[in-house]
């Protein structure tokens, strides 16, 4: 009997858990969370944690052996500090070591992005519709935009922890400036803050990117428009890069952004003029598994190496 898969999903405002039976099912024995109240800083962020930690292992009589998380930003391979996160107070930090002292089990520390891609890959939408893809590009689009990597049914860190750091690739310049220190990256353009702020720089409102896609659906408002016809334009061309380098199987597009019908359309349109083929084959699909993958694919990390992947 395989062993019980226990992944957290650290997020900025709730620290999410879940034990899973095991490789084969997504069907969680235990799934509760608390918030990170991250704003008090990181020793309160641990706490909270251990806090999490206690309260699966009284629900579910079980002990972990290991325990993956999924984190804002990524683990310094050779540093062995976090860097790249929103939730500020964790930057610098040795959250690995901290934890496995903490928690007295060896922790497997990855970015959300990779979680959000390798629970997709192992459980949703690329299982149910493209199960012999090898490489699978996750993209999450939201207030950020991040993207995650699987390759042979792992995710592809990188030498520098940054592989599918895609988010901060440059795209335009109308972006403006981003917290990451450049100017124009993805994020600025078509996240979900960067849609609004291009929104009210026509319109001079301030609207929430669903209330903007509720006017252009309407089809009267020329700003709500030009907006959502900018978002899909602007995430083809930020996805032809990652085509003509990875040329992945298959994408898959989360996050609240990724709601937005249109990038399966215009978006996809907008691909296919700037990727460097004569046709488009990439099947681009909406995640299956909703609000459910990050804390899946934390305990995804966790789960036995599967040879055969590696050998597909
Ligand atoms: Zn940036």
């Amino acid at each position: 009997m395989s062993q019980p898969l226990w992944g957290i999903d650290l997020g900025g405002t709730k620290i999410e858990g879940v034990i899973l039976p095991g490789p084969d099912r997504a069907e969680p024995m235990v799934r509760t969370r608390i918030p990170s109240e991250s704003g008090k800083g990181y020793k309160h962020i641990l706490n909270q944690i251990s806090r999490l930690v206690n309260m699966m292992k009284d629900e579910s009589g079980l002990i972990p052996e290991k325990i993956g998380f999924g984190t804002p930003g990524v683990t310094d391979p050779v540093l062995q500090t976090m860097k790249n996160c929103n939730s500020t107070a964790l930057n610098g930090q040795p959250l690995k070591a901290d934890l496995e002292e903490l928690l007295g089990v060896e922790v497997v520390l990855e970015n959300d992005a990779n979680c959000f891609a390798l629970a997709e890959t192992n459980w949703g939408v690329v299982k149910e519709k493209m199960p012999n893809a090898k490489m699978v590009f996750g993209i999450i689009m939201g207030t950020g935009t991040g993207a995650g990597i699987v390759y042979n049914g792992h995710t592809w860190l990188g030498k520098q922890g940054i592989g599918g750091e895609w988010g901060h690739n440059y795209l335009d310049e109308s972006g403006g400036a981003c917290y990451c220190g450049k100017t124009g990256c993805v994020e600025t353009v078509i996240s979900g803050p960067g849609t609004e702020r291009f929104y009210t720089s026509l319109s001079g409102k301030k609207l929430k990117l669903d209330e903007i896609y509720t006017l252009y659906k309407n089809g009267n408002d020329a700003a709500a428009i030009k907006t959502i016809e900018r978002l899909c334009y602007f995430f083809g061309k930020a996805v032809s890069v990652v085509v003509n380098i990875l040329d992945p199987d298959v994408i898959v597009v989360g996050g609240g952004v990724g709601n937005i019908k249109e990038l399966y359309s215009l978006g996809r349109a907008s691909l296919e003029n700037y990727v460097f083929n004569n046709r488009l084959d990439t099947p681009i699909l909406a995640p299956s598994l909703g609000d459910s993958a990050g804390v899946f694919g934390a305990a995804a990390l966790v789960a036995p190496v599967d040879t055969n992947a590696l050998n597909r």
